[in-house]
């Protein structure tokens, strides 16, 4: 697998939009950036990539395809800039779609996405020209020409980006079949599975809660007639997350549970919950609570890492919810209260010494520096970084919103121990977004060294640039990297002991395979 993020390979000079300086605008930001930040491989350790589609291999059609369907980042800019949702999520052709986010993109001027549209075209295409209703026919066929390649299907994306390891996010109800199927192929980027327990705890609605349950006894090969089968079947399907190489768990969360709830008292809710009767909010911030340390357990006992995606305020616009379902894009920043439950979340875990290794994410710049000093109060010396605060998400995963994270992180904890980007992302087109990152880092450490507030210390800073690129997310998530060999068995490496050195073998491993499985 070749050195460094896509792009690095790139010809010198681009004359579009987004030049080789995109970003940069000192000279010691442009040296960080080329020396050590763009030669790093990509380690993108939370995405909510179908992971059926790198089983497959999926190739994409056309634009609409692998850009804009199931975009809400686009369809909220588009409805602000006045096209009728028909256009958006209805029953538009593909290409009238995307003409439709064509004549937007002029108007997202200072808005992410007028770089994120421009930087994905240049590095999936190499097409230099803006997008706008002219420019949209030529560079629609461009693009369908383009994605017939190997290079641009599921996997080839993969490998043009310089990925070693991806985790998508997964139901422990879910088989996890796709991901086996990868575990057992030769397809070198390592495909790991995320232990996302949502549907565990969330049991306002019997009828769903009750399905899941189901669903999970079905998976578990097991049944659930009370509450300890439920904890074990939860149990089951951890060890075979496990077992797959998933080394973290996540939750979405609007405010951290911290209610008091014995197992007593939660085996009670569940039986309530099973029979059919609806518990009041109360009763299910309990339950919700007793299983948040249960699973924190679980976590620290396996040594995962938990991450928790706190204050979004989802679903705020009812009609469309009944008329479009979740994650269309209605969706903003909440405003609860987030730093006292945090505590005591992570208080309880920690007093029953089993408080597993952890990233914060925060979606309310409000809460940056409660964020930045929370993870401080349970550094323990163990590990370097053991608390995170993780990077910008959600609104937050631009430009100005990724500098406030990383000078709270800065000012409150230590920098150098960060573990970096990841995409978050469904789309198969925004793996830019860690060069995107890497920019605005550079950019950020490099102008403190111009202004003398760091040395002018290649070294130094470079050597931290490189590590919060890549080599302190592999250290940190001790993922199994598997030397994987063209029979598909595997030998297994625990990156806990690497010292931080990367699994170099990458180079030495056999080519690709021809795609397709
Ligand atoms: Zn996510």
């Amino acid at each position: 697998m070749p050195e460094g993020i896509a792009g690095s390979e790139l010809p010198r000079k681009t004359m579009g939009f987004i030049t080789e300086d995109f970003l940069l605008q000192n000279k010691c930001a442009k040296r960080l950036y080329e020396n050590f930040a763009a030669k790093q491989p990509v380690l993108d350790y939370h995405c909510h990539i179908p992971v059926q589609e790198i089983a497959q291999d999926r190739q994409f059609g056309d634009l609409y395809e692998i850009w804009l369907e199931g975009d809400h980042y686009k369809w909220r800019a588009m409805r602000a800039n006045g096209i009728p949702e028909r256009y958006c999520t209805g029953d538009a052709e593909p290409f009238e779609k995307f003409v439709a986010w064509a004549k937007t993109v002029p108007h997202t001027l200072r808005n992410p996405l007028y770089h994120w549209n421009h930087l994905e075209l240049l590095r999936y295409f190499e097409i230099e020209e803006t997008l706008n209703e002219q420019t949209a026919p030529k560079i629609w066929q461009q693009t369908k020409e383009r994605l017939k390649s190997n290079e641009l299907s599921a996997r080839g994306i993969l490998k043009k980006f310089h990925v070693r390891a991806i985790c998508t996010t997964d139901d422990p109800a879910d088989p996890l079949d796709h991901h086996k199927a990868l575990r057992d192929s030769n397809f070198q980027t390592h495909v790991f599975p995320t232990f996302r327990p949502d549907g565990a705890y969330l049991i306002s609605n019997p009828e769903i809660f009750n399905a899941w349950v189901e669903k999970l006894a079905v998976t578990a090969e097991t049944q659930i007639l009370k509450f300890e089968d439920f904890l074990q079947a939860l149990g089951k399907r951890h060890q075979d997350f496990h077992d797959l190489g998933c080394r973290l768990s996540d939750h979405g969360l609007d405010q951290c549970y911290a209610e008091r709830c014995s197992e007593a008292e939660a085996e009670v809710l569940f039986n309530k919950v099973r029979v059919g009767k609806t518990p009041n909010p109360s009763e299910c911030a309990q339950f919700a609570s007793y299983m948040m340390i249960f699973f924190g357990k679980m976590d620290a006992e396996k040594g995962w890492v938990k991450q928790l995606h706190l204050g979004a305020l989802r679903n705020v616009n009812d009609r469309m919810l009944l008329e479009l379902g979740r994650d269309t894009g209605f969706d903003s920043i909440g405003d609860l209260p987030q730093a006292s439950s945090i505590g005591s979340y992570l208080d309880s875990l920690n007093r029953l010494n089993a408080l597993p290794k952890m990233i914060l994410y925060n979606v309310n710049p409000a809460d940056n520096y409660a964020f930045a000093t929370m993870i401080g109060n349970f550094q323990d010396g163990s590990v370097a970084g053991r608390m995170q605060f993780g990077a910008g998400w959600w609104f937050l995963d631009q430009k100005e919103a990724i500098e406030n994270q990383l000078n709270a992180l800065s000012n409150c904890g230590l920098l150098s121990h960060f573990i970096g980007m990841l995409t978050d992302s469904r789309s198969f087109m925004s793996f830019p977004r860690h060069e995107y990152f890497r920019r605005v880092l550079c950019n950020l450490i490099g102008s403190e060294m111009e202004t003398g507030l760091l040395p002018n210390d290649e070294a130094l800073v470079g050597d931290m640039v490189r590590r919060i690129c890549y080599e302190n997310a592999e250290r940190y998530l001790g993922l199994p990297m598997e030397v994987k060999h063209s029979a598909g068995h595997t030998n297994v490496r625990d990156n806990k002991s690497s010292n931080g050195v990367e699994p170099g073998a990458d180079t030495a491993l056999p080519a690709r395979p021809v795609r397709g499985t």
